[in-house]
């Protein structure tokens, strides 16, 4: 057994600090340990203190940075309530690592700053300083330090793509014949690096597609809006993820006299139209029922022609049919695509809107038959237009069919030509028993009767992309 007072004692001066002030009961051992302890308390808890009294910076880079151009212009944002000692950035690519901005400041490890607000700093990176970049994948790492005692590193990072060189587009030398309200097809070929591209008229852009059956090139399905001013030349653009875009010219001409000529018409209100739009769109408000029709006519209008072409998003990379567009079974058109209609009450107008479809009418609770082979993207009630079917053909090209009193169709469903998808009836902002029938391309809507034209699809889609049914 070892007696405690053969341990090594601690050496004289510390025994005779740490024994006066205990008492004289204490054993060494007892005396060794609160020693320590004191030591502990005096050292290293203050150390430790500053340490997770430390803090932590958060490095964020701005979230539309894809991609390096020759300068591209960053800004990130520093949070740090104690400030940043050191940041950098540095470009990685092909295992090498480029610094591309510093910044330091002097360090101050014990009285360190408080309440330090965010800061951005700004600075430029590309090809142009950076000349060892090449086209292609990279990583842009920024690095910041925190001024405390700890100095934590923090890093972000991002996925960027180096283009040094704008892309090009080559457009093909098709002639190709502009009408109001209608649509075409235009193929071309970009060369490059692009991040988007496709066909702009006016501020409506509308997606490139790569070409059906693997061929080489891109295509695109567009739309020359009803209300789109005459003059607007359709371009063909791409973009790089640096920004730079460029545009391509198609050939084209826009043949006045054989322009549709929409009509105007005057639409009567009767107050049993308006008790009736107005119980069912608008079943819990109060107030002036002519008011709340207006309010329908217009606003709900809008967000249901919203709801409508926000469906482009849900569409097939490929074509859903094979043959032309069929128009339903024995049906008089009843309205001219995009006539403006005047809304009369008691012999005044109170609203105007324009009328984007053909109204079908046959007979009541007559079987809806689809134009065309695709797929359901929509099934339910959608206000002015009642219960709605929204078929989708694939490239951004979809049929919507209005006012059913039935629907026996689901979302999901895919649908052949001609299939029966529900029951004609006047729900909805409808007076009486009709089909409201529709074409829209990536969400624009448009004149559905091209499409219902063998030939017309033949000379402008078919003899362009391959469509399978269509061979020439
Ligand atoms: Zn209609």
């Amino acid at each position: 057994m070892t007696r405690p007072g053969s341990l090594k004692k601690p050496s004289c001066r510390f025994r005779k600090i740490a024994t006066a002030f205990l008492p004289s009961c204490y054993s060494e051992i007892s005396i060794m340990r609160t020693f320590f302890l004191i030591l502990f308390l005096l050292i290293l808890v203050p150390i430790m203190a500053l340490f997770f009294m430390s803090a932590t910076p958060v490095v964020t880079l701005p979230s539309s940075l894809t991609a390096l151009g020759q300068s591209t212009p960053i800004t990130i944002n520093v949070s740090d309530p104690h400030g940043i000692r050191i940041a950098v950035a540095t470009v990685e690519q092909n295992g090498s690592s480029y610094k591309v901005w510093d910044m330091e400041q002097p360090s101050r490890r014990l009285r360190w700053r408080r309440g330090v607000a965010d800061a951005a700093y700004t600075f430029n990176a590309g090809a142009r300083t950076t000349p060892q970049l090449r086209d292609g994948k990279a990583r842009l790492v920024v690095e910041a330090t925190s001024n405390d005692f700890r100095g934590k590193t923090v890093s972000s990072e991002r996925e960027v793509t180096v283009v040094t060189r704008p892309p090009s587009v080559s457009v093909d030398s098709d002639q190709h014949y502009l009408y109001l309200g209608m649509a075409d097809l235009v193929t071309f070929n970009v060369s490059g690096y692009a991040s988007e591209s496709g066909v702009r008229v006016g501020d409506e852009k509308f997606r490139s597609w790569p070409m059906p059956g693997g061929k080489p090139g891109l295509f695109s399905l567009f739309a020359f809006a009803w209300n789109m001013p005459a003059a607007t030349p359709p371009l063909v653009y791409a973009t790089d993820p640096a920004g730079n875009e460029v545009t391509g010219q198609m050939v084209y001409e826009f043949p006045k006299k054989d322009q549709p000529k929409y009509r105007v018409r005057d639409l009567q209100l009767d107050d049993k139209f308006v008790q009736k739009v107005v119980n069912e769109l608008d079943p819990s408000g109060s107030g002036d029922p002519v008011e709340r029709f207006v309010k329908i006519n217009s606003e709900m209008r809008r967000a249901n022609n919203k709801t409508l072409a926000d469906l482009r998003l849900k569409t097939a990379d490929h074509f859903l049919w094979s043959q032309p567009f069929r128009q339903q079974s024995n049906s008089k058109v009843e309205a001219n695509f995009a006539d403006v209609r005047n809304y009369i009450y008691q012999g005044k107008k109170i609203d105007q809107q324009v009328h984007l479809g053909y109204d079908l009418s046959i007979t009541q609770h007559v079987g809806v038959e689809a134009t065309n082979d695709g797929r359901v993207v929509y099934a339910a009630p959608l206000g002015i237009y009642g219960n709605c079917i929204v078929v989708d053909h694939g490239y951004g090209l979809q049929s919507i069919y209005g006012h059913l009193s039935e629907i026996e169709v689901h979302e999901g469903d895919m649908v052949k030509r001609g299939q029966i998808m529900g029951k004609s009836g006047m729900t909805g902002m409808a007076g009486g028993d009709h089909i409201h029938f529709s074409m829209q391309l990536e969400g624009i809507q448009i004149d559905p009767k091209e499409w219902w034209d063998a030939h017309w699809i033949k000379d402008h889609i078919a003899k362009r992309v391959d469509l399978p049914g269509f061979n020439n």
